[in-house]
């Protein structure tokens, strides 16, 4: 997965743009009145995700978390500014495109496999109604990973998402790969935590990991992968096993240059270093003719 860069634009900026072409004067005037309160809540996410602290946000005074107790008087208008301000009206459009431009690729920072169609509200909007516009609070995701966003309100620190802004997984390899000697070839994928991440961000990856269904969905496209590849394997395999490990590792230490924790980096490892893959795993018979 690759991390976009956190946005520079502040929500001051993001308030100003939003509320370009607004024809509801009243409504403007009750968001303009809020703007403090919309900079604190900043400034309090800013200095609290910092301080790697990001299960606090959800008690963070300055946040003004919405409740049935504690109620935001202007919450529909400060969803209606992100729909109609920023998702639907030309100038906040133009952000919320900026935003999304920021995944390396178009890719989902939160899978590093789909096709980045939106922007997620790390802190829910519904919860958190003065994050609605928040550039730092918005992050580009694909239709799959922002609907299988988990409980929008962690019970714990160990289940808080990982947030790319501000999380710092490090340069390592984390994500690995197993191949099983099944028919087909199938890949099991699974998060090896790095020495130098705390308990709780090696539980919080691994939730990530779950959350997203990623053992699941990476065993998916590796699977399509391996069957385009498998004529081409079979070729170097005949020239020796050790041409095709060779090979292979070649191919992992590539993708390793682009992205340590890329699917495609953690399988080619785990090929070179299959002995069953490089002398039973391609088989004729392993050939596989699925019934339609
Ligand atoms: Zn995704």
């Amino acid at each position: 997965m690759h991390w976009p860069r956190r946005p520079e634009t502040t929500v001051t900026q993001a308030l100003d743009v939003c509320c370009t072409g607004m024809r509801d004067d009243a409504e403007e005037t009750r968001l303009r009145d809020r703007l403090v309160d919309m900079q604190t809540a900043e400034a309090s996410y800013q200095r609290r995700a910092e301080d790697g602290d990001l299960h606090g946000l959800l008690t963070e005074p300055g946040l003004r978390r919405h409740t049935n107790d504690n109620p935001d008087p202007d919450k529909q208008a400060l969803l209606r500014i992100y729909d109609l301000g920023m998702v639907t009206r030309k100038e906040g459009r133009a952000l919320y495109d900026r935003i999304k431009a920021r995944a390396l690729y178009g890719n989902c920072p939160l899978c590093g496999i789909g096709e980045v169609d939106t922007l997620d509200h790390y802190l829910p909007k519904a919860h958190f109604p003065l994050c609605s516009i928040m550039p730092i609070n918005l992050v580009p995701a694909c239709m799959h990973c922002n609907h299988d966003k988990g409980p929008a309100v962690p019970g714990s620190p160990d289940t808080q998402p990982l947030h790319p802004y501000f999380d710092q997984l490090g340069q390592g390899r984390w994500l690995v790969a197993e191949i099983l000697p099944t028919t087909p070839v199938a890949v099991r994928f699974s998060v090896q935590a790095l020495p130098e991440w705390s308990d709780e961000l090696a539980v919080r990856v691994k939730h990530h990991f779950i959350e997203y269904d990623l053992d699941r969905r990476y065993g998916l496209k590796a699977a399509v992968h391996l069957a385009g590849r498998r004529h081409r394997h079979r070729q170097l395999l005949d020239m020796g096993a050790e041409l095709l490990r060779e090979t292979l590792r070649e191919d992992a230490e590539s993708w390793m240059q682009s992205n340590p924790n890329a699917w495609e980096t953690a399988l080619h490892f785990a090929l070179a270093d299959s002995d069953w893959y490089l002398t039973k795993g391609l088989d004729e018979e392993q050939t596989l003719h699925p019934d339609v």
